[in-house]
C-alpha cells in the first residue's frame, strides 16, 4: 500500500527509514518474508522519479538482479537492462598521448571453461563460498537508470501485502527503548516498531540520531554525470580509464528508438574531475562538452554528444564505526557510501539487504524480538567483513590510480600486464564483480526467503 497520509499501520514489526534503492528493496523483501513493515521516505514518488532527481545509471551485478528477480522487481526492469559482457580498465589517457598504457580486458566468457555447479537443493545457505551463475554465459551485470528501477521498485510496492509506504514524510526523531523503538516524522505523529532500520543515505541522520560514530574521507573528485550518445554501437562493452583526476567510465546503455525510427547508442559517464574545473566543464555547451568527453575517453565509438541533463556528485568514502546498535540497524550508504569507481556501492546496499533480510524472517519465524542484539549481531557479522574489505580496496584503487607519477604509472602498467595474463586471478575478480563470492544469502542465489 501506498500512502501519502499516515492512517492505519502503526503496529509495524519493522520501520526503513529512507525509501531510496536499498530501502525499498529491503522493505520489500521483509515485507514478502511475513514482516509488517513501514517505509517512511523525505521525497514524493514523483520527485524520486522525476528527471531532475538522479542522472545516474548504476552497474548492477549479476548477484543483485537475482535478488531483484527475487523480489518481484526485475521483470519491469528487464527491457531497459544492458547486459554487461565485456569490461575494458586502461591506465592512463593513451588516447591523449598516443601510447598505450596497462590495460585489463574481462570478458563474460572467460567464465565459460568452468561448467557451471548447481547447489544441491538442500545446500546451507551460508555455508556456500561461491556460487557460479545459473546461465553459463551470464553477463557481469546490467546498465539500469536508478529512475527506471525506482519506478520498478515503487510499482512493485503497490503490489505488496504488509507493507506501508508513506511518503514524503521526513524522519526527525528516534527512540531506541528496551521494549520498542519509535520514530517521529515532522508532523509529530509517532510509529512504533521492534526495529528501526536506517537507509537514508550516505549523510544519515538517523546514524546520527543513534549515536553510531562514521568516517569521512575525501577525494577531490567530484563525478560529472550524464547519459551520452555516440555514432558506434558499444557491444555491451562498459570501459573504465583511469585519468589523473580521476576514473572515467563509459558505461553501455540500451539503445533508444526514437520516434522517427531512428536508433540512438546510448552510455552513461561517470567523469571524476578535479572538483575546480566542475562548475565549467557543466556550463559547456553540447558540442564543446561532447569534444571533452572523447580528449577523455578516446574516439572508439565515434562522436559523442550529452543527452539531457548533466548532474554532479562531490565523492567521499563514510563507513560507520558499527552497524547495529538494540532495535536499530544500518544499511546501504548509511552503513558505507564509497567511491564509485568499480559501481559497487549499490550492490554493497543489495547484498546487506539478502543478508538483513534472511535474517529478520528467520527470526520472525522463530518467533524472536526484530530488534534483539542476538538478531542484529548476526547481521552485522555477516556483512562487516565484505563491506570493510571492498570499501578499503576500492579506496586504495582511486589513490594508486588518481595520479600520472611516472614511476607509480610504470609498476601499475607492469602489474596490469601479469595480472592480464593470469586467468585464475582475472576469475576471482571477475566473481567479486558479480557478487557471487562470500557467503551468499538466499535472495542472491536467486531463492526466496
Ligand atoms: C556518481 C555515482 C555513480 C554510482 N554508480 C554506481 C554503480 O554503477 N553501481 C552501484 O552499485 N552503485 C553506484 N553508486 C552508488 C549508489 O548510487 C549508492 O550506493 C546508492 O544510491 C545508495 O542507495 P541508498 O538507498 O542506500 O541511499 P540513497 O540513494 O541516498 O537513498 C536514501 C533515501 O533516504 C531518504 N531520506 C534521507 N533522510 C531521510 C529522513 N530523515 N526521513 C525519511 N527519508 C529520508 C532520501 O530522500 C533518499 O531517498 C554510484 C554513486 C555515485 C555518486
Amino acid at each position: 500500500m501506498t500512502h501519502g497520509g499516515i492512517t492505519d499501520n502503526d503496529e509495524a514489526e519493522l520501520i526503513v527509514v529512507g525509501g531510496g534503492l536499498v530501502g525499498l528493496t529491503l522493505a520489500i523483501a521483509c515485507a514478502e518474508g511475513g514482516i509488517r513493515t513501514i517505509v517512511v521516505e523525505a521525497e514524493s514518488a514523483e520527485a524520486l522519479t522525476g528527471r531532475g532527481y538522479d542522472g545516474r545509471s548504476a552497474a548492477v551485478a549479476y548477484g543483485s538482479q537475482q535478488v531483484l528477480t527475487a523480489i518481484g522487481a526485475w521483470d519491469r526492469l528487464a527491457p531497459d537492462a544492458q547486459p554487461i559482457v565485456d569490461i575494458r580498465v586502461t591506465d592512463g589517457g593513451w588516447h591523449i598521448k598516443g601510447e598505450s598504457h596497462g590495460h585489463v580486458h574481462y570478458s563474460h566468457l572467460d567464465l565459460l571453461d568452468r561448467k557451471p555447479t548447481p547447489l544441491p537443493p538442500d545446500t546451507e545457505p551460508t555455508t556456500i563460498i561461491a556460487c557460479e551463475p545459473d546461465q553459463p554465459a551470464a553477463p557481469f551485470g546490467y546498465i539500469i537508470e536508478n529512475r527506471l528501477t525506482r519506478i520498478a521498485l515503487l510499482e512493485r510496492v503497490k503490489t505488496c501485502a504488509n507493507l506501508t509506504h508513506l511518503a514524503p514524510h521526513v524522519v526527525t526523531a528516534l527512540d531506541l527503548a528496551s521494549d520498542a523503538a519509535r520514530v517521529t516524522l515532522e508532523d509529530g505523529s509517532v510509529l512504533t516498531a521492534q526495529l528501526v532500520v536506517a537507509a537514508d543515505g550516505k549523510q544519515s541522520a538517523l546514524r546520527r540520531m543513534a549515536g553510531i560514530a562514521a568516517r569521512e574521507f575525501g577525494y577531490s573528485q567530484t563525478a560529472i554525470v550524464c547519459t551520452v550518445t555516440h555514432e558506434q554501437p558499444h557491444h555491451g562493452v562498459a570501459h573504465e580509464h583511469f585519468l589523473p583526476a580521476g576514473p572515467f567510465a563509459m558505461l553501455p546503455m540500451t539503445d533508444e528508438t526514437r520516434a522517427d525510427g531512428t536508433v540512438r547508442h546510448r552510455s552513461s559517464i561517470v567523469w571524476s574531475e578535479d572538483p575546480r574545473l566542475v562548475p565549467m566543464l557543466l556550463k559547456l555547451d553540447d558540442d564543446a562538452f561532447g569534444k571533452e568527453i572523447e580528449r577523455r575517453f578516446g574516439s572508439s565509438l565515434g562522436r559523442v554528444r550529452p543527452l539531457g541533463p548533466r548532474f554532479s556528485y562531490p565523492l567521499t568514502m563514510v563507513l560507520a564505526d558499527t552497524y547495529v546498535r538494540p532495535r536499530f540497524a544500518l544499511t546501504g550508504d548509511a552503513a558505507h557510501g564509497i567511491h564509485p569507481i568499480a559501481g559497487q556501492g549499490f550492490n554493497l546496499g543489495v547484498r546487506d539487504v539478502a543478508a538483513l533480510a534472511e535474517v529478520l524472517v528467520d527470526a520472525a519465524r522463530a518467533g524472536l524480538d526484530l530488534g534483539a542484539m542476538e538478531v542484529l549481531d548476526r547481521y552485522a557479522r555477516w556483512r562487516r567483513f565484505d563491506n570493510l574489505m571492498l570499501s578499503t580496496f576500492m579506496d586504495g584503487l582511486t589513490r594508486l590510480f588518481s595520479n600520472d607519477f611516472a614511476p607509480l604509472r610504470m609498476a601499475r602498467d607492469l602489474g596490469f600486464a601479469i595480472f592480464n595474463r593470469t586467468m585464475p586471478l582475472k576469475r576471482i575478480a571477475m566473481r567479486h564483480a558479480m557478487g557471487i563470492v562470500g557467503k551468499l544469502p538466499r535472495l542472491v542465489q536467486g531463492r526466496p526467503l
